[in-house]
Parts: C-alpha cells; structure tokens; sequence
C-alpha cells in the first residue's frame, strides 16, 4: 500500500471536479476550479460540488483507481473525524479494522466495484480518534464515458452506528422476549397465524398440552378443543371475535395431546402490524385443573366443617339438653324422694292410727260382748219361764230383746273380726279343703232365710276332686257372707245360684243373683268397709256394711280374691279365687 500513497492527485485530474481537493479544501472554494468553463454546465458543476461538499449526514469522497482519497466533503469529516488537508493523499484502507486490512478486504472491495460498477457492504469503520462505527459503504466505480477507462471510485459512507444499536437493541430485546416466553412453564403462551394454525410454541404449551413444537407448528388450534365444541366451530367464532375486538377470553374445556380434559383459563389477542393488518393471534393458555380442584377442595373443606360444626352444635344442644334433663330428673327424684319420705310417714301415721283404731274397735267389742251376752243369757232365762210364768205378750217382746241382741252382736263380731285382721292379729290355720263339703255346709245354713225369703236355691254339686288350700273357718265365713247378701238383695221368686270350678292353680266359686243389682260406680267401693249402697232400700237394722271387706280381706289374706260384675236391676255375681290344693280332697 505504501506505493499508493505514492501516487499523485494529478494523476486522476478529472475526478477532482465537484470534490474538495488538497488545494481546494474549503467547501466554499468553487471559484478555485480554473478549468470549468463558463455556461450552464459550468454553473452546474459548481451547484453538484457545493452540495456534495456541504452535505454532512454522508461521508463523500473520490478515491483514485488505487484507492487514494482525493477529496473530503463534511460529511466525512463529521463522521471520520478527518479534516481534508489531514486525509487526503492517503489510502482509504485508513478506515478500515487491521483484520479486515489483513484480509485484503479494502482491495476486495475496490476490485467488485470495478467489475460489477458498484459493491454495497454494511460493517466496523474506524474514525480518526481509533474509535468504530457501523458504516453503510456504497462505492462506485467512476469511468471515463468515451474510452471507459477506470478514472477512480466514488465512496458514499453513512454512519448507522445508532441505527444498528437500536436494531441490536430491539434484536436483543426481542430475543430476551422469546426466550422469556419460550421458557414459561406456567402459561402455554404461542401464536397463531390469521387461518389458526400454530406458529410459535413455548415450553408451556408443550408441558400443558402435551405437544412439542415439531409436532404442533403448522396445525390448527381447533384440535385443543372438545369435539363438540370444534363441531360448533367455537374456535373460529372465537378468532372472529378476537379479530373483531381485539381479544377473547374464556375458561373452558381443553384437550391434550393425550385426549385427557383440563379446564383451562384462555386469552386469544389479535396481533396487527403497524399498518394494522392482522399477522395472527396470539394466545395464552392456563391450566386451572389444579386451582378448579383446589377450589373444590376449598369448597368442600368448607362444607366438611360447616357440617362439623353443625354436628358439634346438634351435640351441643343435645348434651345441654341431656344436662338440662338430667337436672331435671334430678330435681324430680328429689321430688319423688321427698314424696315418697312424706308418703312413708303418712303411712306410718296412718298405720299407727290405724293399729290404735283397730285396737280400740276390739277393746270395745270386747267390752260390749260380755253385758250383750248378758242381756241375751237372762232374756233365755226369762223366756223359758224358770223364774215365773211370762204372757204371751211378755214372750213377744223377750224375743224382740234377744233378737236385737244377737244382731247386736252379730255387728259387734264383725268389728272384732274386722279389726283383727287389720291388726294382723288373725291366725290361718291352712288345710286341703273340699270344695264341695263346704259349698254343703254354707249352703245348708242360708237354705232355710232363702226359702222363707221365697227364694230358690240352685247348688250346683261340686266336683269332689276340687280341693282349696285355706283355712276352712275362713273360706265358710266368705261364701255365708256371699250367700247372704245375695239372699239379703234379691227380691222374693227370686234365684241364687252356686257354683264351682277349677281352673289351672285356682279353684273358683260363683254366687250368682237375680237381684236388685249394683251401680257400676259402686262396684269397688262395696269392698271398703262401711260402705252400702242404697241403704235406704234395704232393712234399715240389716248389716254392718263390713262384711264384703272382711271377706276380701279374709280371701287376699289366702293368696285368692273376690271380684263382683253386676247389672242394676238384673242381678250380681260375685267370684270366689283361691289357691287349688295339690293333693287330692279327701273324702268325709
Ligand atoms: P252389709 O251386707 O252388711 O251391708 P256388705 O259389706 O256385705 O255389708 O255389703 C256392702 C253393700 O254391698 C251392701 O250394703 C249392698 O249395698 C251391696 N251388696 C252386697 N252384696 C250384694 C248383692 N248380692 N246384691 C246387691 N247388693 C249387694
């Protein structure tokens, strides 16, 4: 190169037309160019210099066939840094990078343009301060019009330092972009062109649907949705409407690559260039599968507890429930306790009167039996006539005497007996008892009132077999009781029936009544001693109203009881039940 520098300006003249030359440096010098002729051409060429030379965005000089600057607007040297008097004369590999020197580069330039008439090339320049910049360089080759001879080059250099910086700057961005999205795991984030097919595919995509890139680019977005929804083209109407608003947002349905569902959060953004045309759609895609189940759980967790709580309240109440009813319980068994200490002590009360009434009743009938005995004695004695002869009017009233005295103290009797068996004084003295031999011996002791009551009698003859275990006494004293008062209430032409059976452990004796009957009311009532009913109807001086208590009294005492069914005005029947004897009835 060094032989280059050697060459001359002169050498390539014509080139320094329009060009800044080392003896016509300043941008102002037109008048220093002697061979332009006068006329319009002349005038031309002064205008195409100065405007060459004034221009400042572009770098604009000649070089000779050898690559020797020959002229320097202010463009170059705004951009190089380089004042005329200071560059030209020297080679314009200057400006070049040494590896690019090395290369041969400056000279591989020169000779294109010489061939080709023009070469084109974007790279590193050097300024004169050692610094680079990225030069668009644009050099033509300049040839003699008549003979074509290479006269020299023309270099046009512009300076797209910032220009390639902010390309570099967008480039590096939009990479940083790509390989933000590519790398997102959490979103399926890709483009769609206009038609819906598939263009760019993100790790997402590939992790939510399934997918790799390979496999999806260039296919149509439909087949991420559910068969019915492709059938109902809901992915073309959905395009229609990010292409007519901007945008679509859903969450719905989706399908794998594996034809598994999830439900998915989804955005479909029309994308527009500048001009606003419709490049494609971009689209994002969220599996919410995960948050829908979650929200689930959540629900349910929530309706877990709800009913827990609940459940804990129902137990609650109920505990305070059973707490509030164990008190009350608690406050009634006080209650009963207190009753029931109050109920014993009445009882004791009643028991001690009772004894002390009892007791008296028997001192008493005791007292009263020895001066009726008496009366009844000495009216015998008067009546037989051993103290003087009596008149017949005389023996009328003894007998009235002796008869109120026996009913006297048939009454009498009956309060002593009475009053024994309530002071537990009696004594049962229990034997296998023929049913039959006493029904016999009853019946035969009331037979003669009946008659005379003008009554019939009907004795059903007992089995033999049937047997009682009683006390005999006792058993007679019940059934006279029973066959009296069914004498003492049935009106004459009346029927009394007796009769007996055994039945399971019990044997039972029936005195039936066509008589005057008892009140329903009065049914249980006639066993309480004292009590008679109607009392009016029958002979004032009759009864003591004792004897159905006693008899009662006398039959529980031996394990039976005595139970009535009446009908007022058609008669009664009172039965006798008591405990059946195991052996056989003996035979008297
Ligand atoms: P008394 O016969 O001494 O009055 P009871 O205790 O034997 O006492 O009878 C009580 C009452 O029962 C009688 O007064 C009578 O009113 C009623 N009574 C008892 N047996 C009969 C009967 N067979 N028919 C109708 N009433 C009867």
């Amino acid at each position: 190169m060094p032989d280059k520098k050697k060459r001359t300006p002169e050498s390539v003249e014509p080139l320094g037309s329009g060009f800044p030359t080392r003896s016509d440096a300043s941008p102002a010098g037109g008048e220093t160019v002697a061979k332009a002729p006068g006329g319009i051409a002349h005038e031309t060429g002064d205008l195409h210099r100065l405007l060459v030379s004034s221009v400042r965005d572009y770098a604009i000089f000649a070089l000779d066939p050898h690559g020797v600057i020959l002229s320097w607007n202010a463009g170059a040297e705004r951009i190089k840094g380089y004042k005329p008097e200071e560059i030209i004369g020297k080679h314009f590999s200057i400006f070049y990078p040494q590896e690019l020197v090395a290369e041969g580069f400056p000279e591989f330039e020169l000779r294109t343009a010489a061939n080709t008439g023009r070469f084109e090339d974007e790279g590193w320049r050097i300024r004169k301060d050692g610094s680079r910049f990225w030069a668009n360089v644009i050099i033509t080759a300049l040839r003699d019009p008549q003979s074509g001879k290479l006269l020299g080059y023309a270099k046009v250099t512009r300076d797209l330092t910032e220009r390639r910086e902010a390309e570099e700057a967008l480039r590096e961005s939009e990479e940083r972009f790509r390989l933000l999205v590519e790398s997102v795991r959490d979103y399926a984030i890709f483009m769609l062109d206009p038609d819906g097919r598939v263009s760019t595919w993100n790790a997402g995509a590939e992790r939510i649907n399934g997918y790799r890139a390979r496999e999806i680019i260039g296919q149509h977005f439909s087949r991420f949705y559910p068969d019915a929804d492709r059938a109902a083209e809901k992915p073309r109407r959905e395009l229609e409407i990010a292409t007519a608003t901007g945008k679509y947002e859903e969450e719905g349905w989706r399908v794998r690559k594996d034809g598994t569902v999830f439900w998915a959060a989804v955005l479909i953004a029309a994308v527009r260039n500048p001009r606003g045309e419709l490049v494609g759609f971009a689209k994002v895609t969220r599996d919410l599968t995960e948050r829908r189940a979650s929200e689930a759980r959540a629900l349910e967790d929530a309706r877990r507890v709800a009913a827990e709580e609940a459940a804990r309240h129902a137990a609650e109440e109920r505990e305070q429930e059973l707490r509030d009813l164990a008190t009350r319980l608690q406050r009634q068994a006080k209650e009963l306790d207190e009753q029931r200490l109050r109920a014993e002590e009445a009882r004791h009360l009643a028991d001690e009167a009772n004894l002390a009434k009892s007791q008296f009743l028997a001192a008493m009938s005791h007292e009263l039996r020895t001066p009726l005995n008496a009366i009844g004695g000495y009216s015998d004695l008067l009546a037989m006539g051993l103290s003087g002869p009596i008149t017949t009017q005389q023996e009328e009233q003894l007998s009235r005497i002796k008869r109120s005295q026996t009913h006297l103290l048939g009454i009498i009797n009956d309060i002593l007996n009475f009053s024994r068996i309530e002071a537990g004084q009696l004594v049962y003295n229990y034997a296998t008892v023929s049913m039959r031999q006493a029904i016999d011996a009853v019946s035969h002791m009331v037979l003669p009132q009946a008659v005379s009551n003008g009554l019939t009698l009907d004795v059903e003859r007992c089995d033999k077999s049937i047997a009682a275990h009683v006390d005999r006494a006792k058993l007679e004293q019940i059934l006279l009781n029973l066959l009296s008062n069914a004498v003492k209430f049935t009106a004459k032409g009346g029927t009394i029936t007796m009769t007996c059976e055994a039945r399971d452990a019990r044997v039972m004796v029936r005195v039936r009544d066509t008589g005057s009957g008892i009140p329903e009311d009065k049914l249980q009532s006639i066993f309480e001693p004292f009590v008679q009913v109607g009392r009016s109807l029958t002979a004032p001086a009759e009864g003591t109203g004792l004897g159905l208590a006693i008899s009662r009294d006398l039959a529980r005492a031996m394990c039976g009881d005595i139970t009535v069914t009446s009908t007022v005005g058609e008669g009664s029947e009172f039965t006798v039940t008591l405990p059946k004897a195991t052996d056989e009835a003996t035979k008297d």
